[in-house]
């Protein structure tokens, strides 16, 4: 512990930047959501499954959706317009629905004189929103398909119908489908996601394998519980139609939302199937939304303990606690020691260290405390608890 407070304390002496471009570059590393691998060995990888561009009703080109993935260190991003609501259409009409993920495609391909973000590479997958009006079916992503033209709804159909017809499509395609904004207040005016018999049926026929327990700003318990209840894939997704500096406070911290896979493979396939695995964790706010296991997994890997030195003549311990993610952490101390300096509540930043010293505790190597990570969400209203004692060796 010593250790990591000197070399903090010689980096600050050592490194006064100019304040602008240290803040600038603080904020560019902040922005990335990117983890370190799980215990396991499995990899947390950033995606974000559902965005717009001026292909469907978006504000900007594809290659911009391309250039904010990067910054935000995605490892994928897809592109998925609406199917049936094209109001630019006039202005930019484009009988090929692939259009908007090839211009992507070729925006991401990293050239050789490449620097900053765009040295690193992005996977883009190729999406459609089916968008139906009404409750039933609603608005529906499929992703990783091979042929958005082909998703186009048949003619004569009724709304249930054709989504069907184009969830079919999609999977035949190999892709992965999933709910989006079930409690749209558009679509669901009390605001409450309910599972009607339309998507029970889906889900039922494995026609739809997710559900978006998180869509931009908006968070639902009651999509958390059906995701839970119908061991559909939980996801978070920007449903970015603006520009992500406008809608995500990056300066201070923030990020993007997002869901993070957790994958043996860092490829294309490896994500397909944690996808279908349900082996994700949505990110939204500073907040992991997800299956229990996926969100002890992610916080397990970056939630560390190391005991320090103890107050002299005391059992005073002084432990640290380490995060090494890129959300901050706010904990409470569920004991069986308390703290002498602190309360029982306190944030841990992202990649920082906090220390405290803990009563009572007549043996370190014994000690073992209980949290609450009040950011860890495992059910609606339920937070990840976890043990923690200390790594070193
Ligand atoms: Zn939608
Ligand atoms: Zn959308």
């Amino acid at each position: 512990m010593r250790r990591i407070l000197a070399s903090l304390l010689v980096l600050g002496l050592l490194a006064p930047a100019p304040a602008v471009a240290h803040d600038s570059e603080n904020i560019a590393v902040a922005r990335r959501i990117v983890f370190p691998k799980l215990q396991d060995g499995r990899s947390v990888l950033a995606v974000d499954l559902h965005t717009h561009s001026v292909f469907s009703d978006g504000s900007v080109w594809p290659d911009v959706r391309v250039e904010e993935a990067k910054r935000d260190g995605l490892f994928a991003l897809a592109v998925s317009e609406h199917l049936e609501y094209q109001p630019k259409a006039a202005d930019i009409p484009h009988p090929d629905r692939n259009r908007s993920f090839a211009i992507a495609s070729q925006a991401a391909i990293v050239k050789p004189d490449a620097t900053g973000a765009n040295k690193a590479p992005l996977l883009v997958v190729n999406g459609s929103e089916i968008t139906k009006l009404a409750i039933q079916p609603g608005h529906m992503n499929a992703v990783f398909i091979s042929d958005a033209n082909a998703m186009l709804p048949k003619a004569g159909l009724n709304p249930v119908d054709a989504a069907r017809e184009q969830l079919k499509t999609a999977n035949a395609q190999g892709g992965f489908t999933f709910w989006n904004h079930p409690y749209w207040t558009s679509q669901t005016p009390n605001g409450i996601a309910t599972l009607d018999p339309v998507h029970a049926d889906f889900i039922k026929k494995g026609l739809l394998h997710g559900i978006e327990v998180v869509n931009g700003a908006d968070m639902s318990d009651e999509a958390f519980r059906i995701a839970l209840d119908n061991n559909l894939t939980i996801l978070g997704t920007s449903d970015i139609h603006g520009l992500i500096d406008w809608d995500y406070d990056l300066a201070n911290g923030g990020h993007r939302t997002a869901t993070l896979v957790l994958t043996a493979s860092e490829t294309e396939a490896g994500v397909k199937s944690a996808l279908r695995a349900g082996d994700t964790v949505a990110i939204y706010n500073d907040n992991l939304i997800g299956k229990k296991a996926n969100v002890e997994a992610v916080v397990r890997a970056t939630l560390k303990m190391e005991i320090g030195e103890a107050v002299p003549r005391s059992t005073v311990q002084g432990v640290s606690i380490i995060n090494e993610s890129p959300v901050d952490y706010l904990i409470e101390n569920l004991g069986p020691n308390d703290a002498y300096d602190e309360g029982h509540v306190f944030t841990v930043k992202s990649g920082s260290t906090f220390t405290l010293l803990m009563k009572n505790v007549p043996d370190p190597a014994k000690l073992a405390l209980n949290f609450k990570v009040l950011n860890a969400y495992v059910a609606p209203r339920e937070y990840l608890t976890l043990q923690l004692r200390d790594v070193t060796p």
